[in-house]
């Protein structure tokens, strides 16, 4: 056998065995703190150790340790497994060990890049002519998208950000719709400081209002302005009206409108969904993951800027004329890392993988198993349910019977109830506080969730109400 063979014939049989086992194992890990440190927390060896050997109790002290984030049961924070191609294909990724940063650096590499962002942009309903990048994570296409942004709000104004940077620059304004953290960090990241962002107050369906863009606009006054919509909240997957938004906003002189759509903009794929995006084609840039709902391993963002120049002078090294000249695509234009994994190929194979009709499939699926459960919830006693699911997030709340109307009480009581959940190991999920109130939050993005995991989560609940009622 190869140098390789062993390590990686160790590493598959392990894979196999925990993908495997996801349907009969607790989803929640059972290790502790202390067991993890122990097990893993060795002296360092001053000798090699055999390859398979270190697979073997990598596997051995990592028990227990693994959240089962990959199978059907898991519904918290917004997260998705990964569909089998898009695995595989991460793992050759990882043996080709490409570095993706030029074309003549991995060639193969960068041209199924190029073909999956134009994938991409197909399903996402964003114009082909867009420029793109594949990143790490949302948080990236966040950083990327602004960078854009502020060359061309500055550049207009006649600053020069990536020669002069911002120091005695004209502010720019950052009007947010139900911003994500990984915006405020973006903000940082790029020096327009947390202090020069608004977080837009919102309506009742949780979206900001005609009225309020239009306040806050006229408040602007000139300042330069990014303008930040929400495609699928967290808690809600609530939708801004970008119909309603995007002409009020381009009355303003000098405005970028950001679209984050995490998970949310791949409501784009289906039919019965694509409606929520209605005007979301004309925003400036979008951020969208492929490592939530498109279910593809961790490591996995996209952005997306319409104004390809912008885009170019904040991330190029070269001269972007160079770029024209060349036929082929160098990857480093778009992004901010220099060494970067070939993270293309598990985005071009799950979309191979899944077709067109299987990402809107996926997207469906999560959707309609999302109101399952919440429907499914809410006809258990002292459901309370917070939000019904447009698309893939809803919210349930816990009401203490004992408590008589006690809200603190059914605070607790509903903390206590999700603990209880996650503790029994048939479903996992996450809390948060939603208008006050603590709230237990259903998403389902998980290509392998089905009617059965739907099914198993909702008696889990019934049982622990029942124990406590
Ligand atoms: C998850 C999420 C992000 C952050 O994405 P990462 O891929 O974790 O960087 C940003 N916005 C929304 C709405 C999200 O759900």
């Amino acid at each position: 056998m190869t140098t390789f063979g062993p390590p990686l014939e160790t590493a598959l049989r392990s894979a196999l065995e925990y993908l495997e086992s996801l349907n009969s194992q607790p989803v929640a890990p059972a290790a502790s703190l202390s067991e993890l440190r122990t097990r893993l927390g060795k002296d360092l060896n001053e000798e090699p150790i055999a390859d398979a050997t270190v697979i073997e109790q990598l596997v051995q002290d990592t028990a227990g340790g693994i959240m089962r984030s990959a199978g059907g049961r898991f519904f918290a924070w917004a997260i998705g497994g990964s569909v089998p191609a898009a695995l595989a294909a991460d793992w050759l990724t990882s043996a080709w060990d490409q570095i993706a940063t030029l074309y003549a650096s991995g060639p193969a590499a960068a041209v199924a890049e190029e073909v999956a962002g134009g994938w991409l942009k197909d399903l996402l309903g964003i114009p082909q002519s867009a420029s793109f990048a594949l990143v790490t994570g949302c948080q990236m296409a966040h950083v990327t998208c602004l960078a854009a942004a502020r060359h061309r709000l500055l550049h207009r104004l006649g600053w020069d950000s990536e020669r002069d940077g911002l120091a005695g620059a004209p502010r720019i304004r950052i009007l947010a719709s139900n911003p994500h953290g990984t915006l405020g960090r973006a903000v940082r990241l790029l020096g327009f400081g947390e202090a020069s962002m608004v977080s837009l107050p919102l309506d009742g369906t949780e979206r900001t209002s005609p009225a309020v863009l239009q306040d806050h606009l006229r408040r602007a006054a000139a300042e330069p302005v990014i303008l930040v919509l929400q495609a699928g909240d967290l808690n809600t997957g609530s939708f801004d009206d970008y119909e309603a938004l995007l002409p009020i906003a381009r009355e303003h002189p000098n405005v970028w409108v950001h679209i984050d759509g995490a998970f949310g903009l791949w409501a784009a794929a289906s039919g019965s969904f694509r409606h929520l995006l209605r005007g979301a084609a004309l925003a400036d840039s979008w951020a969208a993951d492929g490592h939530k709902w498109l279910n593809v391993p961790y490591d996995c963002g996209y952005a997306f800027v319409t104004d390809t120049r912008a885009h170019m002078a904040a991330m190029s090294q070269r001269s972007p004329y160079m770029v024209y000249a060349s036929e082929a695509r160098d990857e480093m234009d778009f992004t901010p890392e220099w060494s970067r994994r070939a993270r293309g190929f598990a985005t071009y194979a799950a979309l191979r993988s899944l077709g067109r009709h299987g990402v809107e499939d996926l997207v469906d699926r999560c959707c309609r198993y999302a109101r399952e459960l919440v429907t499914g919830l809410a006809g258990l006693p002292g459901v309370e349910v917070l939000w019904h699911p447009i698309i893939s997030q809803g919210m349930v709340r816990f009401i203490d019977p004992l408590a008589s109307g006690d809200e603190a009480a059914n605070d607790r009581f509903t903390d206590a109830v999700t603990a209880d959940i996650n503790s029994r190991g048939e479903a996992f999920f996450m809390g948060t506080t939603w208008r006050g109130k603590r709230a237990m939050r259903v998403s389902v993005l998980n290509w392998q969730t089905d009617a059965d995991d739907v099914r198993r989560a909702i008696a889990s609940v019934r049982q622990v109400l029942a124990e406590r009622h």
